[in-house]
């Protein structure tokens, strides 16, 4: 669908946010000042039809690891993590660290997934900002019109895979090694962040092998039955009251178990 969009600056999408970073925006939201959290979630790792950009756009995010004898997909998202105004928003609702702000908020409102149209009725952004007389964001053909998301998102896309190795690593380096069944939820990882600096510079400056199976880990379900189903396949799975060192986000209304 053709889209037409200008910001407003309206600053609506810039309170209470978790937002995805890279290793090198985690870098900088850091060393400005900032909160970043560590969330795990993993899918068993089953063969993916290619032809699934879906699926094929969560593997490429993502590193094989193993639960006991169970092969699994693990994804480490970085968030800058916040409660009302983003640390950086000013007080005319303009961002102070425009320059520099995170790929997710150059590529807002489009998608970074490859899969995923974007939705107006899904944004914060006021209905003014989608008026026909504003440039043009999306052609006919559902690609994006606008050259500065298309480089933001070429370059969030790139930097989503060259990540994961590292990803890998960090877990290894922090002693992440439990993440919630994707789906489900997200085990979020609060980690010393004077620690986490540290790590992410460590893994950013050398050059790591690619996918490799080293990582022994855990899955973190509230759900006795599906930590029955993860023990049955081979995998050790662990409840989220038993979590240390983090807590459980979950995306289910209906849960067996109360998230900590
Ligand atoms: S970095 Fe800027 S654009 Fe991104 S959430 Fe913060 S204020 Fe908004
Ligand atoms: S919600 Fe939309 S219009 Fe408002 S500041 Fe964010 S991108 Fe701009």
């Amino acid at each position: 669908m053709r889209l037409h969009f200008d910001c407003t600056a309206c600053g609506r999408c810039c309170n209470s946010l978790r937002l995805p970073l890279s290793i090198r925006e985690a870098i900088q939201w850091l060393e400005g000042g900032g909160i970043v959290q560590v969330m795990c979630d993993a899918t068993p790792d089953l063969p993916v039809n290619e032809a699934d950009t879906a699926n094929v756009f969560r593997r490429e995010r993502s590193f094989a690891a193993n639960s006991l004898s169970l092969p699994i997909r693990v994804r480490v998202t970085l968030v800058a993590a916040f409660t009302g105004p983003c640390p950086n928003l000013l007080p005319n609702k303009l961002c102070g660290a425009y320059d520099r702000r995170p790929a997710t908020c150059r590529i807002y409102p489009a998608e970074l997934r490859p899969d995923a149209d974007v939705d107006p009725s899904a944004r914060l952004c006021p209905p003014e900002a989608w008026l026909s007389n504003k440039p043009l964001l999306v052609r006919d053909d559902c690609t994006v019109a606008d050259p500065e998301i298309v480089d933001a998102i070429t370059l969030a896309r790139r930097e989503g895979i060259s990540d994961m190795s590292r990803k890998l690593h960090l877990t290894d380096l922090l002693g992440i090694n439990v993440a919630a069944l994707a789906n489900e939820g997200f085990v979020i990882w609060h980690i010393d962040q004077r620690l986490l600096v540290s790590a992410l510079l460590k893994v950013s400056a050398v050059s790591l092998p690619s996918d490799c199976c080293s990582s022994f880990w855990s899955v973190a379900s509230p759900s006795v039955p599906v930590r029955e189903m993860i023990g049955a396949a081979g995998g050790t799975a662990c409840a989220v009251k038993d979590l240390e060192g983090a807590e459980y986000l979950s995306l289910q209304r209906s849960i067996d178990e109360p998230a900590i």
